[in-house]
């Protein structure tokens, strides 16, 4: 592991030509640097804390000027780090951050490794591990929604709901571990029975977090959907409805669309991956046949399909075995061309889409669109998620949530089978551990370089 008591530096903006480039220092040392390269406008003793102070920085080593710059001091605990912090705002030329970060290193600093100065402030407790977490992903959002779930968690609010379900469970240890030490015989069968159903609720909480990660998965990564039809049903007017711009070709020539397109489409803040696919039928054209090959492809890897039919044209048994072939997809089926007299009865569309939910819609005049983004969104997240619902985003959490599940559920059978008190209380230790990994209260080490290596450098 990297020396954490040394001093570090980064560029805390990208890399390249901008208004301005901000460069934190933090670390014991960062002060005493300060002191000697930065050259304050209007000289005084002290170093006023978190204020803007206007200054040249000067290389000692070279004993030339680097550039004009802003410079606020942040002293520990009160900084982002909970470190001595430094942060220089300087015109954003890469020339010029080059020779101040030399300098800064010439001066005893080093390079700040990605994710290192987020690493320190859960080191000295400013954030615990899921808030840190969470840092990196509102910096990796890439719709509003996605930050804002981020930086709900940012702010602690897993963290939260976290704490009384483990109190909770603490408090059951607690009343089995005395149960143990006190009782002369085991436990009595109903006071086994009590501890069960007060584990039955902190596992159903916990189930429920599971349960969210679907929907948090999609939140924070975004989901894929292939569009997938005859040829000319419309698949690529509907692709391009739903992006809202002519992506794709559209023609009136069947076979067209013989390579797939992709585009990301934000649905409500949630990032949709739309592939449009070359029309499935039975061909004989050999570059056609390459494309349809991949649009079987990507019935197979995406997520969910849109299954295009053409409602002006009478049921075809293509469309029928269509919709055999994606039979055990994710699906939701456009009945297209809604602007046209329908050669399907009402009946005869819900029997085609079987369970899926159908919407009519016309790619052409834009009718049923709207109605077909809350149904794909409807499809995707259920009924919606309130503002205070915690939705578990991180893989890392979801793993641990189901192993501290299974711990407490052998915990349970224990107690229920009538074995003794402290192969119960093993799991119920173990499955509280578990939840301490999420927030970084049980040792985390090997983990922690493993999760901030994915963080920018200067974060
Ligand atoms: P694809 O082969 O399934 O991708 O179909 P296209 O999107 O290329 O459309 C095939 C033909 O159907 C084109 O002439 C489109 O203008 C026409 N088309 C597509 N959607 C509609 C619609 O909603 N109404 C009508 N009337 N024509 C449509």
């Amino acid at each position: 592991m990297r020396d954490l008591s040394d001093t570090i530096c980064a560029l805390s903006t990208p890399v390249g030509r901008s208004g301005i480039a901000v460069v934190r220092v933090s670390g014991a040392q960062s002060f005493e640097i300060f002191g000697r390269i930065f050259v304050q406008k209007r000289h005084s003793e002290q170093i006023p804390p978190r204020h803007a102070m206007l200054g040249k920085i000067a290389d000692p080593g070279g004993g030339y000027e680097i550039d004009e710059t802003i410079a606020t001091c942040f002293p520990s605990p009160n900084s982002y780090s909970g470190e001595d912090m430094v942060e220089f705002s300087l015109h954003g030329n890469p020339v010029l951050v080059t020779a101040l970060l030399d300098c800064l290193c010439e001066q005893g600093a080093r390079l700040a490794e990605p994710g290192e100065f987020t690493m320190r402030a859960f080191l000295h407790g400013r954030l615990d591990l899921a808030q840190a977490e969470a840092v990196n992903d509102v910096i990796r959002a890439t719709t509003l929604y996605q930050a804002q779930v981020a930086a709900r968690q940012c702010s602690g609010s897993l963290s939260r709901q976290l704490k009384p379900v483990k109190k909770f469970l603490i408090d059951i240890i607690v009343n089995l571990e005395s149960a143990v030490e006190f009782a002369e015989e085991n436990l009595p069968t109903a006071s086994r029975d009590v501890l069960v159903q007060q584990l039955g609720l902190v596992r159903q909480q916990i189930r429920s977090w599971i349960a969210s990660y679907r929907q948090g998965r999609i939140v924070k990564e975004g989901f894929s959907m292939a569009v997938v039809g005859k040829p000319n049903v419309g698949k690529s007017s509907v692709f391009n409805a739903l992006l809202a711009q002519d992506r794709s070709i559209v023609t009136e020539m069947p076979g067209t669309t013989r390579d797939l397109v992709s585009e990301i489409t934000n649905l409500e803040g949630i990032p949709v991956r739309l592939q449009d696919t070359a029309g499935i039928h039975p061909s004989d054209d050999h570059i056609e046949k390459l494309g349809i090959d991949r649009s079987l492809e990507a019935i197979v890897d995406a997520d969910a399909i849109l299954l295009v039919v053409d409602r002006s044209r009478p049921h075809l048994q293509q469309d029928a075995a269509l919709r055999q072939q994606v039979a055990h997809a994710s699906c939701l089926v456009v009945m297209n061309k809604s602007d046209l007299p329908s050669a399907w009865s009402a009946e005869e569309m819900r029997a085609f889409a079987g369970g899926w939910p159908y919407v009519e819609v016309s790619a052409k005049t834009g009718a049923g669109i709207e109605e077909l983004r809350t149904a794909i969104l409807r499809g995707l997240m259920g009924t919606g998620v309130s503002q205070d619902t915690v939705l578990i985003t991180n893989l890392r959490h979801v793993r641990s949530l189901e192993a501290a599940e299974k711990d407490l559920e052998e915990a349970a059978k224990s107690l229920q089978n009538g074995l003794s008190e402290e192969f119960a209380l093993m799991d119920l230790q173990g499955g509280l551990k578990k939840l301490g990994v999420i927030t970084g209260e049980t040792s985390v080490d090997d983990l922690l370089w493993e999760i901030f290596s994915r963080f920018c450098i200067g974060k």
